[in-house]
C-alpha cells in the first residue's frame, strides 16, 4: 500500500481506518457469501476494501478522490477483481447499477460531512439495496437507532426506521482511525423493509407529518401539526393530540398520515 501517498483531505472527510480488530468486525458483521454483489462507498486507502476483496474475488468501489484511483487499482493487482467507480456517490444511480442482476450489499465508512445525504440517497433506491453496513459518527447511529421516549429520538430516527430495520452493531474509538476523528463512531446495519411492509402510500406527506412534529418538539401533537390537522384528525387516527412527537412509535406516524391522506380532498392537507 506505499503508492498511497497524499496526505488525508479533510474535505472529504478522510479518517482512515488502521486497527485490525474494527476492520475484522466490520467484515465478519458484513458476512459476505459467494454472489454477494457488494459495492463499497469509499474504500480510501483500502482498510475494508482488501480484505473483502480477497474473500470475495471481485468488489465494484465508488470514490471521489482523483489521487486514490491509481493506488487502489495498482494494490488490487493479484488480489482480485476491483471495479472502481470514480464519482460522486450522491451521483451514483444504485438502481441502475444493481440492474437485473441482484440487489446491492452497501458497506462504507462514510465520510461524516456527507453521512445523511448519503442515507438517504441509498433509501430512495432501496429496491435496489439488500442491506448496508457503515460506519458513521456514534452520534448518528444513536440517533437512527433510538426507540421512542430516547432523548435522541427524531425525525432521523423516525425516517430510517419506517424505511428499514436499524440495528447498531459496535462502537469504534478515534484511535482506530489515521487521522484519528474528534468524535465516536458506531457501525450500524440498515436492511430495508419490503414496500409491502412499510404502508406508507404518500411519502410527502410522511415526510412532512414527521418534520412538522419533530420541529416543535417541546409543542403537543395539536399544536405542532396546526398547520395540517386537527386535533379531531389526531384522535380519529387512534393517537391523543396531547402527546409528543417523541412519544410516537414509527407506526403511529404512519397511521396518522394514512388518516390524513383518506381525507376528503377538500379536508386534507395543502
Ligand atoms: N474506507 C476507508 C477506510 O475505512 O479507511 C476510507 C474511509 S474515509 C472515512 C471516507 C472515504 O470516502 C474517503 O476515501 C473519501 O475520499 C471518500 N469520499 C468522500 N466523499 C465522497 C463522495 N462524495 N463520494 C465518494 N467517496 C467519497
Amino acid at each position: 500500500m506505499s503508492s498511497f501517498k497524499a496526505p488525508p483531505k479533510k474535505n472529504l472527510g478522510q479518517h482512515f481506518l488502521a486497527d485490525r480488530t474494527y476492520i475484522d468486525q466490520i467484515v465478519m458483521a458484513v458476512n459476505p457469501r459467494a454472489g454477494d454483489r457488494l459495492v463499497e462507498i469509499g474504500p480510501g486507502q483500502g482498510a475494508i476494501t482488501f480484505p473483502l476483496l480477497r474473500g470475495q474475488g471481485e468488489l465494484t468501489v465508488i470514490e471521489f478522490d482523483r489521487d486514490l484511483i491509481t493506488p487502489l487499482m495498482e494494490a488490487s493487482e493479484g488480489v482480485g477483481r476491483l471495479t472502481i467507480i470514480h464519482k460522486d456517490v450522491l451521483q451514483v444511480d444504485f438502481s441502475r447499477l444493481a440492474g437485473d442482476e441482484g440487489p446491492l450489499r452497501l458497506v462504507g465508512n462514510l465520510p461524516y460531512n456527507i453521512s445523511s445525504p448519503i442515507l438517504f440517497h441509498a433509501l430512495e433506491h432501496a429496491g435496489a439495496v439488500r442491506d448496508m453496513h457503515f460506519m458513521l459518527q456514534k452520534e448518528v447511529v444513536d440517533r437512527m437507532a433510538a426507540d421512542p421516549g430516547s432523548k435522541v429520538y427524531g425525525r432521523l430516527s423516525v425516517m430510517l426506521q419506517a424505511y428499514c430495520r436499524v440495528t447498531s452493531l459496535f462502537d469504534v474509538p478515534p484511535g482506530a482511525f489515521r487521522p484519528p476523528p474528534k468524535v465516536d463512531s458506531s457501525v450500524v446495519r440498515l436492511v430495508p423493509k419490503a414496500p409491502d411492509e412499510i404502508g406508507i402510500g404518500d411519502r410527502a406527506l410522511f415526510e412532512r407529518v414527521v418534520r412538522d412534529a419533530f420541529g416543535q418538539r417541546r409543542k403537543t401533537l395539536r399544536n405542532a401539526l396546526s398547520q395540517l390537522c386537527s386535533g379531531a384528525d389526531i384522535e380519529a387516527a387512534g393517537l391523543r393530540p396531547d402527546a409528543r412527537a417523541e412519544q410516537l412509535h414509527v407506526d403511529e406516524f404512519i397511521a396518522l398520515t394514512a388518516h390524513l391522506a383518506a381525507l376528503p380532498p377538500d379536508a386534507r392537507p395543502a
